[in-house]
């Protein structure tokens, strides 16, 4: 019985991006070995983190607020476009970035049958518009439908008078935000291009 319940904790931990078996293992024992507090502790932040936490109302990112922290301190006349809310926190690893960010969810792509329609880029444009929004830059991936998305958008957004520039693409950058450095990243900022 005991080893069933010793299972059932390992796959748990299997279950999570990047983790494999013996990962996993290590993660359960680590557990079972802890105190009962720390069981709890962990547990606790799991299941509230799950149900605490949300989206942004202004710009998609993770929070357990109406409006996040990122949103509420900084410069919003400076937009920084992702792909996923996850990206925000790979883009904030640019400590001198002061501006704020606006998701997608999700990329324009003909392949997957989503349109324009189906990411947030209409809530976007009123973002520009009714904030007087000096500079928006684009940081979706590296890639075909990144690329695509943020050709997209800049057109949609020149006529309104706003700088659309994209991040700068280092041969390191790699396909996804996710993996790229500080420094890295730092430079695709610093290096950006109008569109
Ligand atoms: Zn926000």
């Amino acid at each position: 019985m005991q080893e069933e319940l010793i299972e059932k904790l390992i796959e748990q931990f299997r279950s999570l991006p990047g983790v494999g078996y013996k990962t996993a293992q290590r993660y359960a024992f680590s557990i079972i070995e802890g105190k009962p507090e720390r069981a709890k502790r962990f547990a606790d932040a799991i299941l509230e983190a799950k149900e605490k936490i949300g989206f942004c109302k202004v710009c998609g990112n993770f929070t357990d607020k109406e409006v996040c922290s990122i949103c509420e301190r900084r410069n919003r006349k400076i937009i920084c476009v992702v792909t996923e809310p996850k990206d925000i926190l790979s883009m904030e690893k640019v400590k001198s970035y002061d501006g704020v960010y606006h998701v997608l969810f999700g990329t324009i792509s003909p392949l997957e049958h989503r349109g324009p329609n189906d990411i947030k880029i209409k809530e976007l444009l009123s973002r520009v518009q009714e904030d007087g929004v000096e500079e928006v830059i684009m940081a979706t991936n590296p890639d075909v439908e990144g690329d695509a998305t943020a050709m997209y958008i800049a057109k949609l957004l020149k006529p309104l008078g706003v700088k659309v520039t994209r991040l700068a693409q280092g041969v390191s950058m790699g396909s996804d935000l996710e993996y790229a450095d500080e420094v890295t990243l730092s430079r695709a900022l610093e290096d950006r291009k109008q569109l």
